[in-house]
């Protein structure tokens, strides 16, 4: 099945069922052409992958382990949980699989400026990571509430030589951001690649960051064999755009038995409107923006709504094409968990195992722990944690109601005046 979902019908190129294709402005459709052409020769060429692999292993730990939770499985007399840890990535998550492979690709096409979009702020920091690393000029656009809730990402961004830009317009978040990246890839296509953090946007980048994040679920297939002899259960990721999530999955689409769990933001709660879930109960609906068509939370006009999530990288309207179709023909399964429930599951697992999830892959962690218990301590269940939770300290200790703490940080941080930038959406 996952080598059959990339393989299109005649004129369905970057479909995935009714979801996906490139709807783009006609300036782009060149640049978008020179980069399907380029991952489609280092797709061919064997020692493009092992570049690949040769880089990641020696720049980012990879393979990355997997830790059975031997505490927790014992606490809650089920499931043996075992955790697949992005989290010790270099940068912190899963984020630079997508980044240095696409570097790599930037050099195959001999461009010299990157661009990208960040929520939380990870994506940014993998970004001007492997600029740095690869010599590219390298600009990040951010809403201007997520530059916000993620200063210390911020910083690192600028300390790695990238220039940040703070996007003000509609709901300042993930959305916006893409949006003013894409306007500058429209003036700047001949010199500068886009850096998609995601499986979203227009035909190859779903295809393409599924490739290169797929490393993720490569490995943990074989380290759960390894480790237990058998596949799990069940396979547990956060669901923001999807990429990790995508990542894991493709490493177990092909085994029919292990079922696989998206987990969105849940916010509020689903009935409060105020969340960030698409295809849990089927909120979202199927709409085209920013590229591409698939499930967005929207009205009934199409406007896009507002999202909320305590963690900034599941703030975001869409979801991986890929995933809204396997999601409508039941190959996956896709519950919502709230900010709640994130901060409650985030606590216990930092006390009973000593590790430090990052708010979004603690909503992994809340699906996961509360159906543990209905298996049986034979069988195993894997959580993929995408990030660690060192970025998330503000929030944490604001939705704690730690205050002389969080002053304590803010004054530590400093003020730091962001530069800002007027956009209107060119693709929304
Ligand atoms: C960006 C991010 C996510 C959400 O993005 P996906 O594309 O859905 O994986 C999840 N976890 C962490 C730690 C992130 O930085």
């Amino acid at each position: 099945m996952y080598a059959e979902l990339f393989q299109y019908p005649v004129g369905r190129e970057g479909y995935y069922g009714q979801f996906g294709g490139s709807f783009i402005p006609e300036i782009l459709h060149e640049t978008i052409r020179e980069l399907t052409t380029a991952f489609d020769d280092a797709q061919a060429d064997p020692a493009f992958w092992d570049a690949y692999i040769a880089l990641m292993s020696s720049y980012s730990c990879r393979p990355t382990p997997l830790t059975h939770l031997e505490n927790l499985s014992k606490d809650l007399g089920g499931a043996q949980i075992y955790v697949k840890r992005e989290d010790l990535n270099h940068t912190g998550a899963h984020k630079v699989n997508n980044v240095m492979g696409q570097g790599l690709l930037v050099q195959r096409m001999g461009k010299q400026r990157v661009i990208a979009e960040t929520g939380a702020g990870q994506h940014g920091v993998a970004t001007a990571t492997m600029a740095a690393r690869m010599g590219f000029e390298c600009t990040i656009y951010m809403g201007s509430v997520d530059v916000e809730r993620q200063r210390p990402n911020v910083f690192w961004m600028e300390q790695l030589g990238a220039r940040v830009v703070s996007v003000d317009d509609g709901t300042k978040t993930l959305k916006d951001a893409i949006n003013a990246t894409l306007r500058d890839w429209a003036d700047s296509m001949h010199t500068t690649h886009y850096v998609m953090g995601t499986v979203c946007g227009p035909h190859p980048f779903p295809q393409m960051v599924t490739y290169f994040q797929s490393l993720i679920g490569r490995e943990a297939r074989s380290q759960m064999l390894e480790q237990t002899g058998k596949l799990p259960k069940r396979v547990y990721a956060c669901v923001g755009g999807g990429s990790n999530a995508s990542g894991i999955f493709a490493g177990f689409l092909d085994d029919a038995e292990v079922e696989l769990v998206g987990v969105e933001a849940g916010g509020l709660g689903l009935d409060s409107g105020q969340h960030a879930a698409r295809l849990a109960r089927n909120v979202g609906s199927t709409g085209v923006a920013q590229g591409y068509k698939t499930r967005f939370l929207q009205n009934a006009e199409g406007q896009m709504r507002p999202t909320h999530s305590v963690s900034a990288g599941l703030d975001y309207v869409g979801v991986g094409p890929v995933l809204a179709y396997l999601h409508d023909i039941g190959r996956i399964r896709v519950e919502a968990a709230t900010d709640a429930e994130v901060l409650a599951s985030l606590q216990h697992v930092m006390r009973r195992e000593g590790i430090i999830p990052a708010l979004e892959s603690a909503h992994a962690f809340v699906t996961a722990l509360k159906e543990a218990p209905n298996l049986s301590p034979q069988d195993s269940i894997l959580i993929n944690q995408s990030g660690r939770g060192d970025k998330d300290i503000f929030t944490i200790a604001e939705a704690l109601g730690d205050e002389p703490w969080r002053a304590f940080l803010r004054q530590k941080v400093g003020e730091w005046e962001p530069e800002t930038a007027a956009t209107d959406g060119i693709l929304t």
